[in-house]
């Protein structure tokens, strides 16, 4: 007997929007509960089907939705349609952009819920996230090598999200050769970047930033340049391509400065312009304020604040802090771009926190751009919780 999923009364409204989450209160009933992550045919109350998913007894989100179609099974053939079709809409991008790093999966919004695949040159890394994703790993690596015959697989399931799905965290090679310790990426068209993929931040690289980082160039000629947050560099790379006068890099992380002092040589840029602080941000911030330091440009992009909804309000605080610091440190006519890279911080409400750093730094401030996460991590409508990277450029005025 097939396990079916049975919602409540009337729960069955989200799904019929082809949202991809089912969660525990909408469940009412479990027909033949099947193991941890295997697939399950989800009902309306009335008995009408809705849809196929993965099943996480563990989870608050009880099944994510692989397909509305009732014919379709969920095997290797499945995930290979997926990913080549994710592949196919990111063409555009790659010609253009001349990228030898992306996203070619992003989860929820390329229709493989909890699935992650970023592909840095010849290496794709793997980020399991679900319990459904766990149970189909072999046909998942299986499609992958079926598409990209040439690519080494390298898991970085070490995300802290997979214990909310029961998951313990792993990483590792899968198929193919170890990454070495560091691989050099290109992205829009010319900038290098030399990456770790088996103990960098996320799968690596922060590739979301990619747009961002091309957009700050256009402000740094000339200018004085703080860069706080830095991690390898990105941003600091495309200042001083942009004629930076100076760039100051800010970030707690030993490693991520080490190899964003090789970022600046790799790129023949010129070391002499740039200073590497190995210093939390707040204290930083705050102690330049003190001294009364200027900067023309700032770039605040810290990490994840909010890691849950409960958790709002102090990261809320958090982002009011380095915002109203930065605000004090910017010349007149200066620019500050800053980043919210926390899911459950709204465009709206981050909007408003950074107005009232401003205020209360006694600022005058307009945003001159909306900034947002790059291409190849799309927002499916149906899925809006998608967005998560935010960003505004400020000129203070
Ligand atoms: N701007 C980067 C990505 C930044 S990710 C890029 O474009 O690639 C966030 C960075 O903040 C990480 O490198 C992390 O080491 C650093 N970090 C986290 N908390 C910090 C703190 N309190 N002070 C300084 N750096 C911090």
């Amino acid at each position: 007997m097939n396990s079916k999923l049975i919602l409540n009364p009337d729960r069955d409204k989200s799904v019929r929007r082809l949202h991809p989450w089912i969660f525990s209160k909408a469940v009412g009933k479990v027909v033949n509960p099947p193991a941890n992550g295997d697939d399950i045919e989800i009902y309306a109350d009335d008995g009408s089907f809705l849809a196929r998913g993965s099943y996480s007894p563990n989870s608050q989100i009880r099944s994510r939705i692989w397909t509305f179609d009732q014919n379709e099974k969920i095997d290797r053939n499945f995930f290979i349609s997926r990913i080549r079709k994710a592949a196919e809409r990111r063409q555009t991008l790659l010609e253009e952009n001349q990228l030898s790093a992306l996203r070619l999966v992003d989860a929820e919004s390329d229709y493989l819920p909890g699935l992650i695949i970023d592909k840095y040159n010849e290496f794709l890394v793997l980020q399991v996230q679900s319990a459904g994703c766990e149970f189909h790993l072999k046909d998942i690596t299986e499609a992958l090598k079926e598409l990209y015959p040439e690519c080494s697989i390298y898991e970085r399931s070490d995300a802290a999200v997979r214990t909310k799905e029961g998951l313990e965290l792993r990483k590792g090679v899968i198929s193919g050769s170890e990454p070495p310790e560091e691989i050099t990426i290109t992205e829009n068209g010319g900038i290098k970047i030399l990456v770790n993929i088996r103990d960098g931040h996320k799968t690596g690289y922060y590739l979301d930033q990619r747009d961002n980082r091309r957009f700050l160039e256009r402000y740094c000629r000339n200018k004085k340049v703080l860069n706080c947050f830095s991690y390898t560099g990105g941003f600091c790379l495309y200042a001083l391509k942009g004629k930076a006068s100076s760039v100051t890099n800010v970030d707690v992380s030993q490693p991520a400065l080490d190899i964003a002092k090789k970022n600046i040589v790799l790129n023949h840029l010129d070391p002499g312009r740039v200073r590497f602080i190995r210093e939390d941000v707040f204290n930083f911030l705050r102690r330049e304020k003190k001294e009364g330091k200027q900067y023309d440009v700032i770039v605040l992009d810290p990490p994840k604040f909010a890691e849950s909804r409960s958790q709002l309000d102090r990261a809320c605080r958090g982002y009011k802090d380095i915002n109203m610091t930065a605000a004090s440190l910017l010349s007149p006519g200066g620019y500050l771009l800053t980043f919210s890279c926390s899911g459950h911080m709204t465009p709206d409400l981050f909007q408003k926190v950074v107005a009232d750093a401003f205020l209360d730094a006694g600022r005058k401030g307009s945003i001159v751009q909306y900034l947002h996460q790059a291409e190849d991590h799309p927002v499916a409508l149906p899925y809006p919780e998608a967005l998560y990277l935010k960003g505004l450029v400020i000129r203070a005025d």
